[in-house]
């Protein structure tokens, strides 16, 4: 057993002596991270921030916070969420080594974090220590017809800023710590569900600002890259004027199948055996990148992407990321590279090598 890992590593050695495409994991936990490391992942390609609130205290914080009726009210919550984003960023900071790592700011859809049922609100007006009837009716003004389409991500981060300056100031205190060790790092800070440019412009504004004030505490420069996961339509539309406060584009393939369908990611599995028994789809496309209409999109988006930053880097980081026909579709059209949960990197590392070995040898 040991002669053939020591045969598949050697393997893998080669396939990136070859291959022309990076390989990145997706990666919300240290252990996570840890595995992206053991496979040579290239980086993390996208660490979900959201993921880190769903358990225990987190997620009540979280809820604290949603529930508070003013900016003081948030900022107190989000003080004590500070630390613990900032020990999450520099866990994972050095198990990456210097790698590069490209966290994504919170991402929820808001019905995740709002309690369930009866008991579930009868708790969080406890934790609260307020009546019932005012969790109760703020769960009502809060709950939306279509989660997913509703405020999430950027809409989120726009409504409330404090959120993802919290996350900035995390980030950048993390960087900070792990530079005064000695290892150079630039954080990638990426912008999930943006549709339009002053989206971007308005986000980049508060994080320059979180950026000005930590260096000024700390005395450290630091450097950091900003960009935008596209995964609405009109992201891939809008994406030369997206990309020029943009250094690099991440297409989000699961939201934007959703959305260039029309059709829910949570329930498609549903009824899609039978629309494929059917030939209505080939496949589903939640499971198989759609080359064509999705495809376009990717397409399309890079090519205007390109015409506002000429440099703009460019990858995909649905789960779509490790698949063979995406990874050369990918590849096609000079993206820089793919991201995909950690345990198909090395296959992913394979498959690259693969397609160009047979560019190379015909
Ligand atoms: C995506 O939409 O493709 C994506 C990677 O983000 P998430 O799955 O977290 O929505
Ligand atoms: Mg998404």
């Amino acid at each position: 057993e040991a002669a053939l890992d020591d045969a598949f590593q050697t393997l893998l050695t080669w396939a990136d002596d070859v291959r022309d495409i990076g390989i990145r994991a997706n990666a919300d936990t240290p252990a996570d991270a840890q595995t992206a490391r053991n496979f040579a992942a290239q980086g993390i390609g996208l660490c979900r921030t959201e993921h880190m609130f769903f358990d225990g205290d987190r997620v009540d914080l979280m809820r604290e916070m949603i529930f508070a009726d003013s900016r003081e009210g948030r900022a107190a919550v989000l003080e004590r969420l500070l630390p613990l984003q900032q020990s999450d960023f520099a866990e994972i900071f050095q198990i990456m080594d210097g790698q590069s790592v490209c966290i994504r700011l919170f991402d929820p859809p808001l019905h995740e974090f709002l309690p369930a049922g009866k008991a579930g609100m009868r708790e969080l007006a406890d934790l609260l220590d307020v009546p019932l009837a005012e969790v109760t009716s703020r769960v009502e003004d809060l709950t939306e017809y279509n989660p997913m389409l509703g405020m999430r991500g950027v809409r989120l981060g726009i409504t409330v800023p404090e959120i993802y300056e919290m996350q900035a100031r995390a980030i950048f205190q993390a960087t900070v710590a792990c530079q005064e060790r000695g290892r150079t790092l630039v954080p990638e800070i990426m912008i999930p569900l943006v549709s339009a440019k002053r989206e971007v412009e308005l986000v980049q504004a508060h994080i320059e600002a979180v950026a000005a004030a930590v260096h000024s505490e700390s005395g450290v420069d630091f450097e950091y890259r900003l960009g935008v996961m596209v995964e609405t339509p009109r992201a891939a539309l809008r994406a030369e004027d997206i990309a020029e406060h943009a250094a690099f584009l991440s297409f989000g393939t699961n939201d934007l199948t959703q959305m260039t369908y029309g059709l829910s990611r949570d329930d498609a599995g549903k009824f899609m055996s039978e629309y494929v028994k059917l030939h209505v789809y080939e496949e589903d496309p939640f499971h198989t990148l759609d080359l064509e209409g999705v495809g376009e999109l990717l397409q399309l988006g890079a090519e205007r992407g390109r015409k506002g930053r000429p440099d703009v880097t460019l990858s995909i980081c649905g789960e779509h990321g490790g698949d063979t026909a995406a990874i050369a579709f990918c590849r096609a059209q000079g993206f820089d590279y793919v991201s995909c949960s950690p345990f198909r990197v090395p296959v992913a590392r394979l498959s690259a090598a693969q397609l160009a070995l047979v560019d190379k040898l015909g």
